[in-house]
Protein backbone atom coordinates (compact mmCIF):
# COMPACT_ATOMS: atom_id res chain seq x y z
CA UNK A 1 0.00 0.00 0.00
CA UNK A 2 1.42 3.48 -0.92
CA UNK A 3 1.00 6.03 1.80
CA UNK A 4 1.30 9.61 1.61
CA UNK A 5 1.07 12.04 4.42
CA UNK A 6 -0.21 16.19 3.94
CA UNK A 7 1.15 18.58 6.49
CA UNK A 8 0.56 22.84 6.67
CA UNK A 9 3.16 25.17 7.25
CA UNK A 10 3.62 26.13 10.58
CA UNK A 11 2.81 29.95 11.67
CA UNK A 12 4.79 29.80 14.52
CA UNK A 13 7.49 28.81 16.50
CA UNK A 14 5.37 26.32 18.72
CA UNK A 15 3.62 24.96 15.47
CA UNK A 16 6.85 24.51 13.99
CA UNK A 17 7.87 22.34 16.98
CA UNK A 18 4.98 20.38 16.32
CA UNK A 19 4.97 20.08 12.63
CA UNK A 20 8.50 18.30 13.18
CA UNK A 21 7.44 16.14 16.02
CA UNK A 22 4.81 15.29 13.19
CA UNK A 23 7.08 14.67 10.47
CA UNK A 24 9.88 12.80 12.31
CA UNK A 25 6.69 10.43 13.95
CA UNK A 26 6.01 9.54 10.64
CA UNK A 27 9.07 9.73 8.38
CA UNK A 28 10.23 5.91 9.33
CA UNK A 29 6.54 5.00 7.92
CA UNK A 30 8.47 4.91 4.73
CA UNK A 31 5.68 7.34 2.92
CA UNK A 32 5.42 7.59 -1.06
CA UNK A 33 5.92 11.25 -0.54
CA UNK A 34 4.78 14.14 1.98
CA UNK A 35 3.18 17.05 0.71
CA UNK A 36 3.14 20.59 2.27
CA UNK A 37 -0.46 23.07 1.50
CA UNK A 38 0.15 26.47 0.07
CA UNK A 39 -1.72 29.34 1.08
CA UNK A 40 -4.66 30.41 -1.96
CA UNK A 41 -3.41 33.61 -2.90
CA UNK A 42 0.37 33.05 -1.42
CA UNK A 43 -0.51 33.60 2.19
CA UNK A 44 2.03 30.61 3.21
CA UNK A 45 4.43 31.23 -0.03
CA UNK A 46 8.02 31.43 1.85
CA UNK A 47 6.78 29.58 4.48
CA UNK A 48 5.62 26.33 2.31
CA UNK A 49 8.80 27.27 0.53
CA UNK A 50 10.89 26.68 3.90
CA UNK A 51 8.75 23.55 5.38
CA UNK A 52 9.84 22.04 1.61
CA UNK A 53 13.49 23.12 1.48
CA UNK A 54 13.62 21.55 5.57
CA UNK A 55 12.55 18.61 4.18
CA UNK A 56 14.69 18.02 1.82
CA UNK A 57 17.53 19.34 3.86
CA UNK A 58 16.87 17.25 7.14
CA UNK A 59 14.97 14.00 5.78
CA UNK A 60 14.55 11.12 3.00
CA UNK A 61 11.19 12.31 2.62
CA UNK A 62 10.03 13.03 -0.90
CA UNK A 63 8.46 16.41 -0.81
CA UNK A 64 5.66 17.90 -3.01
CA UNK A 65 4.76 21.37 -2.94
CA UNK A 66 1.06 22.28 -3.08
CA UNK A 67 0.83 25.75 -5.24
CA UNK A 68 -2.36 27.94 -5.94
CA UNK A 69 -3.04 29.80 -8.95
CA UNK A 70 -5.63 32.30 -7.21
CA UNK A 71 -4.75 35.99 -6.73
CA UNK A 72 -1.75 35.83 -8.65
CA UNK A 73 -0.09 36.62 -11.65
CA UNK A 74 1.70 33.99 -13.74
CA UNK A 75 5.19 36.01 -12.70
CA UNK A 76 4.60 35.09 -9.11
CA UNK A 77 4.35 31.65 -9.79
CA UNK A 78 6.91 30.96 -12.04
CA UNK A 79 9.12 32.78 -9.44
CA UNK A 80 8.28 30.08 -6.85
CA UNK A 81 8.70 27.70 -9.77
CA UNK A 82 11.98 28.66 -10.53
CA UNK A 83 12.87 28.31 -6.35
CA UNK A 84 11.53 24.94 -6.14
CA UNK A 85 13.95 23.88 -9.22
CA UNK A 86 16.60 25.16 -7.59
CA UNK A 87 16.41 23.39 -4.87
CA UNK A 88 15.38 20.06 -6.15
CA UNK A 89 11.38 19.77 -5.86
CA UNK A 90 10.29 17.91 -8.50
CA UNK A 91 6.26 17.04 -7.61
CA UNK A 92 3.68 19.64 -7.19
CA UNK A 93 0.40 19.72 -6.35
CA UNK A 94 -1.33 21.87 -8.59
CA UNK A 95 -4.67 23.25 -7.25
CA UNK A 96 -6.70 26.64 -7.92
CA UNK A 97 -7.38 27.66 -4.57
CA UNK A 98 -10.26 29.78 -3.01
CA UNK A 99 -11.24 33.48 -3.37
CA UNK A 100 -11.15 35.21 0.33
CA UNK A 101 -14.60 34.20 2.03
CA UNK A 102 -15.20 31.85 -0.19
CA UNK A 103 -16.47 34.29 -3.03
CA UNK A 104 -17.17 33.63 -6.53
CA UNK A 105 -13.65 32.73 -7.96
CA UNK A 106 -12.46 35.29 -10.68
CA UNK A 107 -8.79 35.01 -12.23
CA UNK A 108 -6.36 37.34 -11.76
CA UNK A 109 -5.72 39.57 -14.91
CA UNK A 110 -2.34 38.53 -15.24
CA UNK A 111 -2.62 34.65 -13.83
CA UNK A 112 -4.02 31.42 -14.57
CA UNK A 113 -7.78 31.13 -15.63
CA UNK A 114 -7.85 27.42 -14.32
CA UNK A 115 -6.13 25.19 -12.58
CA UNK A 116 -5.95 23.62 -16.14
CA UNK A 117 -3.58 26.13 -17.40
CA UNK A 118 -1.70 25.91 -13.83
CA UNK A 119 -1.31 22.11 -14.56
CA UNK A 120 -0.27 22.88 -18.69
CA UNK A 121 2.41 25.24 -17.36
CA UNK A 122 3.77 22.73 -14.67
CA UNK A 123 3.72 19.84 -16.53
CA UNK A 124 5.64 21.69 -19.60
CA UNK A 125 8.33 22.15 -17.04
CA UNK A 126 8.37 18.49 -15.85
CA UNK A 127 7.61 18.95 -12.76
CA UNK A 128 5.33 15.64 -11.36
CA UNK A 129 1.93 16.99 -11.23
CA UNK A 130 -0.67 15.44 -9.04
CA UNK A 131 -4.03 17.36 -8.67
CA UNK A 132 -7.27 17.13 -6.37
CA UNK A 133 -10.44 15.08 -7.20
CA UNK A 134 -13.78 15.52 -5.82
CA UNK A 135 -15.75 12.34 -4.98
CA UNK A 136 -19.08 14.24 -3.92
CA UNK A 137 -18.40 16.83 -6.69
CA UNK A 138 -16.96 20.23 -5.86
CA UNK A 139 -19.31 23.23 -5.25
CA UNK A 140 -18.79 25.50 -8.16
CA UNK A 141 -19.03 22.56 -10.83
CA UNK A 142 -23.01 22.73 -12.10
CA UNK A 143 -23.07 18.75 -12.76
CA UNK A 144 -21.04 15.76 -11.52
CA UNK A 145 -20.34 14.63 -15.55
CA UNK A 146 -18.72 18.54 -15.69
CA UNK A 147 -16.69 18.20 -12.58
CA UNK A 148 -15.58 14.65 -14.24
CA UNK A 149 -14.92 16.24 -17.46
CA UNK A 150 -12.90 19.28 -15.93
CA UNK A 151 -10.19 16.46 -14.04
CA UNK A 152 -10.18 14.71 -17.89
CA UNK A 153 -8.93 18.12 -18.87
CA UNK A 154 -6.33 18.20 -16.19
CA UNK A 155 -5.10 14.71 -16.86
CA UNK A 156 -5.18 16.00 -20.66
CA UNK A 157 -3.12 19.19 -19.48
CA UNK A 158 -0.28 16.38 -17.70
CA UNK A 159 -1.50 15.20 -14.15
CA UNK A 160 -0.45 12.05 -13.61
CA UNK A 161 -2.74 11.26 -10.78
CA UNK A 162 -4.80 12.70 -8.18
CA UNK A 163 -5.71 12.86 -4.47
CA UNK A 164 -9.41 13.03 -3.70
CA UNK A 165 -11.33 15.91 -1.18
CA UNK A 166 -11.45 14.15 1.90
CA UNK A 167 -14.27 11.57 2.80
CA UNK A 168 -15.82 9.87 5.63
CA UNK A 169 -18.37 7.52 3.31
CA UNK A 170 -16.65 4.38 1.63
CA UNK A 171 -19.43 3.96 -0.66
CA UNK A 172 -18.94 7.28 -1.62
CA UNK A 173 -15.23 6.67 -2.71
CA UNK A 174 -16.28 3.08 -4.53
CA UNK A 175 -19.24 4.85 -6.18
CA UNK A 176 -16.28 7.85 -7.63
CA UNK A 177 -14.41 4.60 -8.69
CA UNK A 178 -16.62 3.01 -10.75
CA UNK A 179 -17.67 6.17 -12.26
CA UNK A 180 -13.73 7.50 -13.35
CA UNK A 181 -13.72 4.07 -14.61
CA UNK A 182 -16.57 4.75 -16.76
CA UNK A 183 -15.18 7.94 -17.99
CA UNK A 184 -11.98 5.82 -18.97
CA UNK A 185 -10.17 7.98 -16.40
CA UNK A 186 -7.02 5.61 -15.48
CA UNK A 187 -4.31 7.65 -13.72
CA UNK A 188 -4.18 6.51 -9.74
CA UNK A 189 -6.48 8.23 -7.53
CA UNK A 190 -5.78 8.32 -4.03
CA UNK A 191 -8.46 8.78 -1.65
CA UNK A 192 -7.85 10.98 1.24
CA UNK A 193 -8.22 10.14 4.67
CA UNK A 194 -8.33 12.75 7.72
CA UNK A 195 -7.98 11.17 11.01
CA UNK A 196 -8.68 13.92 13.68
CA UNK A 197 -10.45 14.02 17.46
CA UNK A 198 -11.48 17.04 16.31
CA UNK A 199 -15.03 16.77 15.45
CA UNK A 200 -16.51 20.17 15.61
CA UNK A 201 -13.43 21.11 12.95
CA UNK A 202 -14.56 18.03 10.54
CA UNK A 203 -18.25 19.77 10.37
CA UNK A 204 -16.94 22.87 10.02
CA UNK A 205 -14.69 21.98 7.24
CA UNK A 206 -17.42 20.05 5.67
CA UNK A 207 -19.83 22.85 5.83
CA UNK A 208 -17.21 24.65 3.88
CA UNK A 209 -16.45 21.94 1.09
CA UNK A 210 -19.67 20.34 0.84
CA UNK A 211 -18.58 17.45 1.52
CA UNK A 212 -20.88 15.34 3.64
CA UNK A 213 -20.80 14.08 7.48
CA UNK A 214 -22.33 10.43 7.80
CA UNK A 215 -24.75 10.48 10.17
CA UNK A 216 -23.68 7.15 11.95
CA UNK A 217 -20.48 9.44 11.91
CA UNK A 218 -22.28 12.05 13.73
CA UNK A 219 -23.85 9.37 16.40
CA UNK A 220 -20.80 8.09 17.36
CA UNK A 221 -19.31 11.31 18.53
CA UNK A 222 -22.42 12.35 20.55
CA UNK A 223 -22.18 13.55 23.65
CA UNK A 224 -18.11 13.16 23.91
CA UNK A 225 -17.49 16.70 23.41
CA UNK A 226 -15.12 16.61 27.13
CA UNK A 227 -13.89 13.12 26.61
CA UNK A 228 -11.08 13.54 24.24
CA UNK A 229 -9.93 9.74 25.20
CA UNK A 230 -13.40 8.45 23.58
CA UNK A 231 -12.98 10.75 20.69
CA UNK A 232 -9.68 8.99 20.35
CA UNK A 233 -11.05 5.62 20.15
CA UNK A 234 -13.96 6.29 17.72
CA UNK A 235 -11.68 8.03 15.65
CA UNK A 236 -9.17 5.58 15.32
CA UNK A 237 -11.26 3.04 14.92
CA UNK A 238 -13.51 5.51 12.18
CA UNK A 239 -9.74 5.43 10.07
CA UNK A 240 -8.79 1.74 10.37
CA UNK A 241 -12.35 1.02 9.68
CA UNK A 242 -12.00 3.45 6.08
CA UNK A 243 -8.66 1.95 5.45
CA UNK A 244 -9.40 -1.65 6.23
CA UNK A 245 -12.36 -1.40 3.24
CA UNK A 246 -10.07 0.36 1.28
CA UNK A 247 -7.48 -2.57 1.15
CA UNK A 248 -9.52 -5.26 0.77
CA UNK A 249 -11.17 -3.34 -2.25
CA UNK A 250 -7.59 -3.07 -4.16
CA UNK A 251 -7.21 0.50 -3.99
CA UNK A 252 -3.33 1.06 -4.13
CA UNK A 253 -2.61 3.87 -2.02
CA UNK A 254 -4.03 6.36 0.95
CA UNK A 255 -3.26 10.14 1.72
CA UNK A 256 -3.07 11.19 5.00
CA UNK A 257 -4.65 14.57 5.89
CA UNK A 258 -2.70 15.07 9.71
CA UNK A 259 -3.06 18.29 9.68
CA UNK A 260 0.07 18.12 11.89
CA UNK A 261 -0.78 15.53 14.33
CA UNK A 262 0.23 12.24 13.56
CA UNK A 263 0.56 10.35 16.53
CA UNK A 264 -3.32 8.98 15.35
CA UNK A 265 -2.49 8.78 11.80
CA UNK A 266 0.61 6.71 13.07
CA UNK A 267 -1.06 4.61 15.19
CA UNK A 268 -3.98 3.66 12.37
CA UNK A 269 -0.62 2.78 9.79
CA UNK A 270 0.71 0.69 13.18
CA UNK A 271 -2.56 -1.38 13.72
CA UNK A 272 -2.73 -2.05 10.02
CA UNK A 273 0.82 -2.91 9.31
CA UNK A 274 0.87 -0.41 6.58
CA UNK A 275 4.11 1.51 5.39
CA UNK A 276 5.02 2.14 2.38
CA UNK A 277 7.59 -0.50 0.92
C1 LIG B 1 -5.89 17.25 -2.51
C2 LIG B 1 -6.25 18.69 -2.30
C3 LIG B 1 -5.24 19.59 -1.97
C4 LIG B 1 -5.54 20.95 -1.76
N1 LIG B 1 -4.54 21.81 -1.39
C5 LIG B 1 -4.81 23.11 -1.20
C6 LIG B 1 -3.79 24.03 -0.83
O1 LIG B 1 -2.62 23.67 -0.62
N2 LIG B 1 -4.12 25.34 -0.69
C7 LIG B 1 -5.40 25.78 -0.88
O2 LIG B 1 -5.63 26.99 -0.75
N3 LIG B 1 -6.40 24.94 -1.23
C8 LIG B 1 -6.14 23.62 -1.38
N4 LIG B 1 -7.15 22.76 -1.74
C9 LIG B 1 -8.53 23.27 -1.89
C10 LIG B 1 -8.81 23.79 -3.31
O3 LIG B 1 -8.03 24.92 -3.58
C11 LIG B 1 -10.30 24.15 -3.40
O4 LIG B 1 -11.09 23.01 -3.27
C12 LIG B 1 -10.70 24.97 -4.63
O5 LIG B 1 -12.07 25.36 -4.46
C13 LIG B 1 -10.67 24.22 -5.94
O6 LIG B 1 -9.40 24.09 -6.46
P1 LIG B 1 -9.08 22.77 -7.36
O7 LIG B 1 -7.88 22.96 -8.13
O8 LIG B 1 -9.19 21.59 -6.48
O9 LIG B 1 -10.36 22.78 -8.28
P2 LIG B 1 -10.50 22.69 -9.85
O10 LIG B 1 -10.24 21.30 -10.26
O11 LIG B 1 -9.80 23.78 -10.54
O12 LIG B 1 -12.05 23.00 -9.95
C14 LIG B 1 -12.99 22.19 -9.25
C15 LIG B 1 -14.25 22.03 -10.09
O13 LIG B 1 -14.87 23.30 -10.28
C16 LIG B 1 -15.36 23.39 -11.60
N5 LIG B 1 -14.66 24.48 -12.32
C17 LIG B 1 -13.60 25.18 -11.87
N6 LIG B 1 -13.23 26.11 -12.78
C18 LIG B 1 -14.09 26.00 -13.82
C19 LIG B 1 -14.23 26.67 -15.06
N7 LIG B 1 -13.45 27.68 -15.40
N8 LIG B 1 -15.21 26.26 -15.90
C20 LIG B 1 -16.05 25.25 -15.55
N9 LIG B 1 -15.97 24.57 -14.39
C21 LIG B 1 -15.00 24.93 -13.51
C22 LIG B 1 -15.06 22.06 -12.28
O14 LIG B 1 -16.17 21.23 -12.18
C23 LIG B 1 -13.94 21.50 -11.46
O15 LIG B 1 -13.88 20.10 -11.46
C24 LIG B 1 -6.89 21.40 -1.92
C25 LIG B 1 -7.90 20.50 -2.25
C26 LIG B 1 -7.60 19.15 -2.42
C27 LIG B 1 -8.70 18.17 -2.74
Amino acid sequence: MDISFEFFPPSSEKAEIVLWDSIKLLEPLNPNFVSVTYGAGGTTRDRTHNCVKKIIDETKLEPAAHLTCVNSTKDEIKEITDRYKKIGVKHIVAVRGDMPNFDNFKPHPKGYKTSIDLVKNLSEQNFNVTVSAYPEKHPDALSFDEDIEFLKRKIDAGATQAITQFCFDFQIILAYRDLLQKHNINIPIIPGLMPTTNFKGIQKMSKQCSTSIPKWLEYKYNGLEDRLDERKKVSKEVAIDFCQKLISNDFRAIHFYTLNQSELTLSVCQSLNISDE
